[in-house]
């Protein structure tokens, strides 16, 4: 007999059915209805863009209110311009070139919804990273459900209260709660999941979609590097970085992790680093644009690293001090030729320290990115073409800045995604809407049609059209 108690629909799979259903009612929304959702995320999210930065800072214990801002509210506010503004263009069906020996026959390409997609988003950029995936997804045609993070509460509910407010559960549904209730989520037939978070996790989501053939992008992490080029501006590679590895207090899935510097210009390149991050904010424990740790547990993991290294031996250049700090901030440390096999050289940092590397020779440097897992983002400081080119041609990134950090995330012209361990897939721009879409070919065929010519049975006509074909195929 079948047990009742088992067979009970969850909150999540009532969700779920009830969006797959509205999705086999209108499984190709029209523009109109397209465009119209996306008005409303915007509406939504100007509408709630105070609440919701009221609700980041006080998920952090602080956090800068020009970067949430900018990272929280204006970055996703253009992904959704921009997802409206050429929605038009690119849910026209697009005409491919036909293979010459079917010609004249024709093809196109249809991008349709996949259907009901699952966004699972982490707490680093809490809005941005859940609006983007839903305004690529919605500007598909597909109807969505997100499950946001439990590490930043209180955005989190502010992003249901509006959702709930701008949407038919059935359009998006926010969905709260723990690792539980993430990993029912994971496990919900959707027609595609688009996860960011920990490259651990991501594991587990791939595994959870995998049996239902679920297709994933997996936006994960990992450890960026920055190289100092051999014909590297020093000050300038110093500047980037520390603006790159300061910014959410380096708590960025793109953040600068490690820096690899030539041997003789690692002191310069410390220094550089040290003074420039002093000047950005003065005093650590007061600076009103130094972000703080999301979690006691995340600061103390932070503290573990670079005790460790302590302990160890390296030297440890503390930029400043946030002990006095009301909120859970912890002050800049570089770690100068930490041993590898220190815990900070071997987990992804997530937080503000940043370990300098030596190198002497470029094949040095690039082994030890290529022996590594692939990076999210990689970053080169350089004024030489060759050196530069070397770099992007011969190393394995997500992305790349040339002379920048972080920056490409916010190009969204652009695709987004990592490699290897640091992802699969990619999002923002056409490349989301794409993602979010099946891409279906269309193969029309035509009046003047040679098809007839491999009807059976078969003589010795159709031996002579082989050979031929295989001389023109
Ligand atoms: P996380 O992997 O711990 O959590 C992310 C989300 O996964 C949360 O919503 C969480 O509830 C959910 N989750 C937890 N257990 C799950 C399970 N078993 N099945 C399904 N979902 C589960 O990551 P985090 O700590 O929130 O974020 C930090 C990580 O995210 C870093 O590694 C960072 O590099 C990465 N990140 C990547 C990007 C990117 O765009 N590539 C952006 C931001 C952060």
């Amino acid at each position: 007999m079948k047990d009742i108690a088992e067979s009970q629909p969850t909150e999540l799979s009532t969700a779920f059915d009830a969006a797959r259903a509205a999705y086999l009612d209108d499984p190709y929304p029209s523009y109109a209805t397209r465009k119209d959702r996306l008005t409303r995320l915007e509406q939504g999210l100007l509408r709630f863009a105070d609440r919701l930065e009221k609700a980041m800072v006080e998920d952090f214990s602080h956090r800068s209110l020009i970067e949430v801002s900018m990272s929280d509210i204006t970055l996703p506010l253009g992904d959704i311009r921009m997802n409206r503004r050429h929605l038009k263009k690119w849910m026209k069906p697009r005409r491919y070139p036909m293979v010459k020996h079917m010609l004249p026959a024709s093809g196109k390409v249809i991008p349709q919804p996949k259907g009901v997609v699952g966004v699972i988003s982490p707490w680093n950029f809490p809005v941005y990273l859940a609006i983007a995936p839903i305004a690529a997804a919605m500007a598909a045609g597909n109807r969505v459900l997100l499950k946001p993070s439990e590490l930043s509460p209180r955005t989190s509910e502010v992003l249901k209260q509006m959702a709930d407010e701008v949407f038919d559960p059935t359009e998006l549904s926010v969905h709260l709660g723990g690792p539980e209730v993430a990993k029912e989520f994971s496990e919900l037939p959707f027609n595609h999941i688009l996860f960011t978070g920990s490259t651990q996790v991501g594991r587990l989501v791939a595994g959870a979609a995998a049996k239902n053939l679920t297709p994933v992008t997996l936006e994960l992490g990992g450890k960026s590097p920055a190289i100092v080029g051999l014909h590297g501006d020093v000050k300038k590679a110093a500047t980037r970085v520390s603006h790159g590895k300061t910014v959410n207090a380096g708590q960025v899935c793109v953040s600068p992790d490690y820096a690899l510097v030539p041997r003789a210009r690692v002191r310069e390149f410390a220094e550089e680093v040290k003074t420039t991050m002093q000047q950005f904010f003065g005093d650590f424990a007061t600076s009103k644009d130094y972000t703080a740790m999301i979690s006691e547990r995340h600061r103390q993991r932070i503290r573990d690293l670079v005790a460790e290294a302590e302990e160890r031996g390296t030297e440890v250049i503390r930029v400043g001090d946030a002990t006095g700090a009301e909120a859970r901030k912890e002050a800049p440390v570089l770690l100068i030729d930490p041993p590898l096999d220190l815990r900070v050289m071997q987990e992804e940092v997530f937080g503000p320290i940043l370990s300098i590397i030596p190198y002497d020779t470029i094949e040095e440097a690039k082994r030890f990115v290529a022996e590594r897992p692939s990076p999210l983002a990689l970053y080169i400081f350089t004024e030489d073409k060759a050196e530069r080119d070397d770099w992007l041609f011969n190393s394995l990134a997500g992305g790349v800045c040339v002379n920048e950090t972080s920056f490409h995330v916010g190009a969204d012209t652009m695709p987004f995604g990592g490699v290897g361990e640091s992802g699969m897939g990619a999002y923002h721009g056409h490349t989301g809407f794409e993602t979010f879409s099946h891409l279906k070919s269309v193969f029309y065929q035509s009046r003047f049609s040679t098809a007839f010519m491999f009807n059976p049975p078969t003589t010795g006509f159709h031996t002579r059209v082989l050979a031929l074909l295989r001389k023109i195929i």
